[in-house]
C-alpha cells in the first residue's frame, strides 16, 4: 500500500485503497474501518485469512476452532490456501493484486491471485423456505424505509428476494445507497436483517442459515411439495382410512379421488367440489388468496374452499381429511345426512399420515447467495490484459473462489459469480462508503497459465512468506480451490 503524506494534512496519511482516498490521523481508522494509521503506517485492520482445506465445515476465524499457528507447510493432510479475506484492495485498478501467491501443489507450480474486490455491481439472492405469503412478485423490499430490492419469482417451496444491485447502490438517494450497502454487508456476514415487504408491509427477519421470522413468527418447516405432489407421495397412506383427502396449497391444491394417484389406487369418486380453477384432474389452482394460513393460502377454515358435494355421488358418512402441505394443519370431517362436512375427532391412522408429511418436510432456513461481477481492480490486478483472464476462466484454466468457497461462474460474458455466504469464512465482507461492498475473490491457476495470460509474475511470492504472524487460520470447507478437478488440464 502506498503511504502518502499531504502538505495540507501533515499529521495524516492518505489511504489509496479505494476511490474515497481518506486522510487518516495517527491512531485512527479510515471511513470503512478496514485501514488505519498506526505510527504513520497504513495498515489493514483485519488479518489476512488462511484456509486449512479439510473435509470439515467452515468455522469462525482461528482462535475459535484451532490451536496451532500455521508454519507454512502442509498440516495434518490438509493444505493451506491464502484467501482474499483481509488481503486488502487496490486502487486505481492497474496495480497488481495485494497478494500473488506461488505454491507447489502436488508437483504443480500454482499461483493464486488474491484481492478484496470493491463491488458497486453486486447484490444477494435470498431463498426463504416458506409457503407463507410474504408479498407479491415485484413487491419492493425496504430496510429502514429505504428500498433495497424486490420479491422475485417463487421457487419450489421457497420465496425469493433479489436485493441490492447497482440501481439501489448508486441509482437512488444517498440514504438508499448507504442502507442498501449496510443491509447487504450484514446479510453476507450472516447477520440478521429486518425488512418490510410490499404495500401490506410483511415484516421479515432474514439471516443466512437461520429460519425466517415472518411477522414475528419463526417458520419451522419447508413444505414437502405442492398439494398435487403431496397427494402423489402419500396416497397409499390414506387408502382405506379416508374416502377423500384434500391437500390445501396456495399454488396447486390436490384432491385424492380425482388425482391420477387416487384413480390408480382404485379410489371412487366422492362428488367433492372445490373453488378455484381446475388444471388437470385432481389439481386445482387459486382455491383461495395467498396468505399466512393453510398451505400458504389466507384460509384458517379449510371448509371455505369447498362447494357443496354432488348429491348424486356423495354419501352420508363419507370420511374427509383436509391437510396442509407441511402436515402442520389438518382436520377430519364426516358428511351428515345433508352431505355437509361435520368435524369429528381424527382417527389415529390419519394423524400418523399427517406426521409423516411433517417428518418429510425439511427445516425452513434462509439462504443468502452473494452475486457480483469481477470489475476493474480484480481483473487488472491479475493481468495487464484483463480479457485473457476472462477467457482463462471460461477455459477452466483459472478457478475462481470467494474466501476459498466454490463460486458458480455464470455463462456468457464477464466473470459473474454467485457464492453461498455460509461456505465462506465468517465476516468475509466489508464496505467502502462510495458505497460498495468489499468481498474476497481468488483466482487460482498453474504458473505457466498465469505467465501465458500476461500475469504480474514478478510480484509472485511463496505462500510460506505470506504466512506472517498476524494472519488468521480458518478450517476450510470441503471445497479445495487448488484441486485438479477444478481445471481442464486436471482431467487429463
Ligand atoms: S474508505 Fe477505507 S479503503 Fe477507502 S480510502 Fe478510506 S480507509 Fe481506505
Amino acid at each position: 500500500m502506498t503511504k502518502r503524506f499531504d502538505k495540507t494534512h501533515p499529521e495524516k496519511i492518505r489511504c489509496d485503497a479505494c476511490p474515497v482516498m481518506c486522510y487518516i490521523s495517527e491512531g485512527r481508522a479510515g471511513a470503512c474501518d478496514r485501514y488505519a494509521n498506526e505510527g504513520g503506517e497504513l495498515i489493514r485492520l483485519d488479518p489476512l485469512t488462511i484456509l486449512d482445506v479439510t473435509d470439515q465445515a467452515v468455522v469462525p476465524f482461528l482462535g475459535e476452532g484451532s490451536t496451532e499457528d500455521w508454519d507454512g507447510d502442509i498440516v495434518g493432510g490438509s493444505r493451506p490456501f491464502v484467501t482474499a479475506v483481509g488481503a486488502g484492495t487496490t486502487y486505481p485498478d492497474y496495480k497488481p493484486a495485494p497478494f500473488i501467491v506461488s505454491q507447489d501443489v502436488d508437483g504443480v507450480d500454482m499461483i493464486t491471485v488474491v484481492t478484496e474486490g470493491i463491488f458497486s455491481y453486486c447484490g444477494v439472492k435470498v431463498k426463504i423456505d416458506t409457503d407463507r405469503h410474504i408479498g407479491d412478485e415485484r413487491d419492493v423490499v425496504y430496510v429502514d424505509g429505504e428500498p433495497i430490492g424486490h420479491v422475485m419469482t417463487s421457487e419450489y417451496g421457497s420465496k425469493m428476494l433479489s436485493l441490492g444491485g447497482v440501481e439501489h447502490l448508486t441509482g437512488g438517494s444517498k440514504a438508499e445507497g448507504r442502507v442498501t450497502c449496510a443491509a447487504l454487508m450484514a446479510l453476507c456476514n450472516r447477520e440478521a436483517v429486518e425488512m418490510a415487504v410490499g404495500g401490506d408491509c410483511t415484516k421479515l427477519v432474514v439471516q443466512a442459515g437461520k429460519p425466517p421470522v415472518i411477522d414475528g413468527e419463526e417458520e419451522r418447516l419447508m413444505r414437502v411439495g405442492c398439494g398435487s405432489a403431496t397427494i402423489g407421495m402419500f396416497a397409499k397412506q390414506w387408502l382405506e382410512h379416508a374416502d377423500e383427502v384434500v391437500v390445501v396449497d396456495d399454488h396447486i391444491t390436490g384432491i385424492l379421488s380425482e388425482h391420477e394417484a387416487g384413480k390408480q389406487l382404485g379410489m371412487k369418486p366422492t362428488g367433492i367440489r372445490i373453488h378455484g380453477r381446475r388444471s388437470t384432474p385432481g389439481r386445482y389452482f387459486q382455491v383461495a388468496e395467498p396468505g399466512r394460513g393453510w398451505g400458504g393460502t389466507n384460509i384458517e377454515d379449510p371448509l371455505t374452499i369447498l362447494k357443496p358435494f354432488k348429491p348424486d355421488v356423495a354419501w352420508e358418512g363419507l370420511r374427509l381429511l383436509m391437510v396442509s402441505t407441511t402436515g402442520e394443519q389438518f382436520a377430519y370431517y364426516e358428511l351428515d345426512a345433508e352431505l355437509r362436512p361435520v368435524a369429528r375427532s381424527i382417527p389415529q391412522t390419519l394423524i400418523k399420515s399427517t406426521e409423516l408429511i411433517a417428518e418429510n418436510c425439511e427445516p425452513s432456513v434462509c439462504s443468502v447467495l452473494f452475486m457480483a461481477g469481477a470489475g476493474g481492480s480484480l481483473r487488472a490486478g491479475v493481468t495487464e490484459n484483463p480479457v485473457r483472464l476472462t477467457r482463462s476462466v471460461k477455459d477452466a484454466l483459472t478457478h475462481v473462489s470467494c474466501g476459498g468457497a466454490e463460486a458458480y461462474v455464470w455463462p456468457g460474458g464477464g466473470i459473474t459469480v454467485m457464492v453461498d455466504v455460509m461456505e465462506m469464512p465468517e465476516m468475509s465482507f466489508g464496505y467502502v462508503p462510495t458505497p460498495a461492498l468489499v468481498a474476497p475473490m481468488e483466482f487460482t491457476m498453474r504458473a505457466e497459465d498465469y505467465a501465458a495470460l500476461g500475469g504480474h509474475v514478478e510480484f509472485a511470492r511463496p505462500a510460506s512468506e505470506v504466512a506472517v504472524d498476524d494472519t488468521r487460520r480458518v478450517v476450510g470447507g470441503t471445497h479445495n480451490p487448488q484441486a485438479r478437478k477444478n481445471f481442464s488440464w486436471g482431467e487429463k
